[in-house]
C-alpha cells in the first residue's frame, strides 16, 4: 500500500524533509507518495526574495549567510548541486568608529581552539582587558556543558563570569546579537554556547562565512524544486492549509486547503513557523496542559519573535570593494555590498546596491524609515570616507517582525521534538529542538529529523538509516579541551 506524506510549508525545513524522504527505497519503489503543500507561490519561506518593481530584478528580503559548522545545510546544498550559488570566505572583516577596521582571520596553523587567539589580538577595537576576559569566558564555556547553561540567560552567566559592560558592548553583543537576532539579557546561555564553540572554537572552519551569490528566491525555490520534482516529489503551491483534522475512522489526516479541494494523508509534516504550528498543535508546543491541569501551562514569554531589518539602498556609487563588513558601535550592525551582483551589469543612474542588516529590537526601531536610512547612510559614510559623501537613488527597508524565534531559557526548555504522541504527525521548522537557533542550519536539520520520525513509524529496518552529515570535526586539543 502507499503512504501518502503531506508536507505543510516549502519553507529549508519542508524541502529538507522531501529531500531527505525522497532519498529513501520505500519513496523510490513508489511506496510512499510526497507533497510539498505550501500557501505561497515559491518555495523557500524566510529564505526568500521580492522583485524590485523598477529593475524588475529579485533582491532577498535579508542578507543570509550560513558558516562552516552549518554542515547539514551545506551537505543539502551540494546534495541539490547548489553549493556553487555561495561564495565561502575564511575572513570577516571588523569596523568600529573610533578604530578603524581590522581583519578576523583564524590561524590556519594553530589548532583550534587556539587557531582565534590571534585573530582576537587582531580586532582593534577590542582592549588588551577586554581580550584577557573574552578569553578566560571562552575558557570557561568550553569547560561547561550546553545542558548546564539552558536556564541560565547570556547576560547573567557573562556578568557571573568577570565580563565588563564593555566588553559585553563591544563583543558579546555584537557576536550574539547578529547570530541569535537577541540581546544577551533575552537568550538562553546554551544557544550562545553553540554559537562561541561550534561557530568558532570547535573547528578550523567552522566560522568561514557562506554568502549566497544568487537570490534566495532561485536556491530554494526553482533550486530545489526542479531536481526534487524530478525524483518525483509534488508541489502544491498558493493554496494555505486551513485546518489538519484527523479522522479516526480511516485513520488518516483531513488536510483543508484555501481555494482547493481537501487533501487526505497518512503522515503530515507540519513545516511552518513557530507561531502558525502553535496554534494548530497547541499541546505538541506545551501550550496547553496534557492532564487538564493549568499549571502546566509555560511562560507566556516562550517563543516570542524577535525582528530583523534589510536595509535596502541604491546608491550612486560603490561605497568600498569590501565584500561584507561586521560594524560594531553602530547602528548598522552588517555591510554587505551587491553580493549577488544585482547591479554590477546595470547603468549607473540605477545605481549600486548595498544592504545593511539589523537584528533585534535597537535604538531606530521606532524611527521613521527616512530617518533610518539617512543615519546608516551617514554611519557608511564615516566608515568609507575615501568613496565621498553618498547620494541615496532608492531605498527599502523590509522589517520581519517573526524573522527568529527568541531563544530564550523558557523557549530552549520547551522545543518540541519532531516525533508526537499524535499519530502521523511530526513537527518540522527551526523551532523544533535542533539545539540551534532559528537558523537555516536548524531548519535544515529539522526537516531531516520529521523525515526520519515518519520512516521510524513506516517501515521496519532498511529506510530508517537516512545518512545524516555529521558536524565539523573537531580537532585533538579542542577534543580534548571541549566539554
Ligand atoms: C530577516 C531574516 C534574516 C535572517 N538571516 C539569517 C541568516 O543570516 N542565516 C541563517 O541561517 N538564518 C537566517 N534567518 C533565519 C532563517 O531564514 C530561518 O531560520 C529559516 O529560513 C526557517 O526555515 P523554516 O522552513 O523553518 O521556516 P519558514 O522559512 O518560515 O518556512 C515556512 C513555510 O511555511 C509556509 N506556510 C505558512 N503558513 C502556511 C499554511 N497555512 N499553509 C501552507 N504553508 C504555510 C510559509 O509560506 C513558508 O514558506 C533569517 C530570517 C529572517 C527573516
Amino acid at each position: 500500500m502507499t503512504s501518502r506524506v503531506v508536507i505543510v510549508g516549502g519553507g529549508i525545513a519542508g524541502l529538507a524533509a522531501a529531500e531527505a524522504l525522497s532519498r529513501t527505497g520505500v519513496f523510490q519503489r513508489g511506496e510512499m507518495q510526497v507533497v510539498v503543500a505550501e500557501s505561497r507561490r515559491n518555495t523557500g519561506g524566510r529564505a526568500g526574495s521580492f522583485v524590485e518593481p523598477s529593475t524588475g530584478q529579485a533582491v532577498d528580503y535579508c542578507q543570509h549567510v550560513a558558516m562552516g559548522c552549518c554542515t547539514t545545510l551545506l551537505d543539502l546544498l551540494e546534495r541539490m548541486k547548489l553549493l556553487d550559488r555561495f561564495q565561502c570566505y575564511d575572513e570577516l572583516t571588523f569596523y568600529h568608529p573610533q578604530h578603524g577596521f581590522s581583519r578576523f582571520r583564524p590561524s590556519r596553523w594553530l589548532p583550534p581552539p587556539l587557531h582565534l587567539s590571534s585573530a582576537l589580538s587582531s580586532l582593534k577595537h577590542l582592549t588588551k582587558k577586554n581580550q584577557r576576559e573574552i578569553r578566560a569566558a571562552l575558557w570557561r564555556l568550553m569547560r561547561t556543558s550546553e545542558f548546564d547553561l539552558i536556564d541560565v540567560t547570556a547576560l547573567d552567566w557573562l556578568r557571573s563570569n568577570e565580563q565588563s559592560e564593555d566588553t559585553l558592548e563591544k563583543f558579546w553583543d555584537v557576536i550574539l546579537v547578529s547570530a541569535l537576532g537577541d540581546v544577551p539579557e533575552r537568550v538562553s546561555m546554551a544557544a550562545a554556547r553553540k554559537v562561541m564553540i561550534d561557530g568558532f572554537a570547535g573547528a578550523r572552519h567552522a566560522s568561514d562565512v557562506w554568502v549566497p551569490r544568487r537570490p534566495l528566491s532561485e536556491i530554494f525555490g526553482d533550486g530545489f524544486r526542479e531536481p526534487l520534482a524530478q525524483r518525483g516529489v509534488a508541489f502544491e503551491l498558493g493554496h494555505a492549509i486551513r485546518e489538519l483534522n484527523w479522522d479516526a475512522e480511516t485513520n488518516r489526516w483531513n488536510v483543508e486547503r484555501s481555494g482547493a479541494d481537501p487533501q487526505v494523508a497518512d503522515h503530515v509534516i507540519v513545516a511552518t513557523p513557530w507561531h502558525i504550528s502553535r496554534r494548530w498543535f497547541p499541546q505538541a508546543w506545551g501550550d496547553q496542559p496534557t492532564d487538564g491541569r493549568s499549571d502546566r501551562i509555560g511562560p507566556a514569554t516562550a517563543f516570542a519573535s524577535s525582528p530583523i531589518t534589510g536595509l535596502h539602498l541604491w546608491l550612486d556609487r560603490s561605497l568600498t570593494s569590501k565584500p561584507h563588513v561586521v560594524m560594531v558601535g553602530t547602528l548598522a550592525q552588517w555591510f554587505f555590498q551587491d553580493p549577488i551582483k544585482t547591479t554590477e551589469n546595470m547603468s549607473p543612474a540605477e545605481g549600486v546596491y548595498h544592504q545593511v542588516v539589523i537584528s533585534g529590537r535597537h535604538a531606530g526601531s521606532d524611527w521613521p524609515k527616512d530617518k533610518l536610512v539617512s543615519e546608516v547612510v551617514r554611519e557608511l559614510s564615516e566608515a568609507f570616507p575615501e568613496a565621498g559623501t553618498p547620494k541615496v537613488l532608492k531605498s527599502r527597508v523590509v522589517t520581519d517582525p517573526h524573522a527568529v524565534f527568541s531563544v530564550s531559557p523558557e523557549t530552549q526548555v520547551r522545543r518540541p521534538a519532531s516525533k508526537t504522541s499524535r499519530p502521523g504527525l511530526h513537527l518540522a521548522g527551526d523551532a523544533v529542538a535542533t539545539g540551534w537557533p532559528a537558523t537555516m542550519e536548524g531548519a535544515a536539520i529539522s526537516g531531516q529529523m520529521a523525515a526520519k520520525s515518519v520512516l521510524g513509524s513506516l517501515v521496519a529496518t532498511e529506510d530508517q538509516e537516512l545518512s545524516v552529515p555529521s558536524e565539523l570535526k573537531r580537532g585533538w586539543l579542542a577534543r580534548r579541551l571541549i566539554r
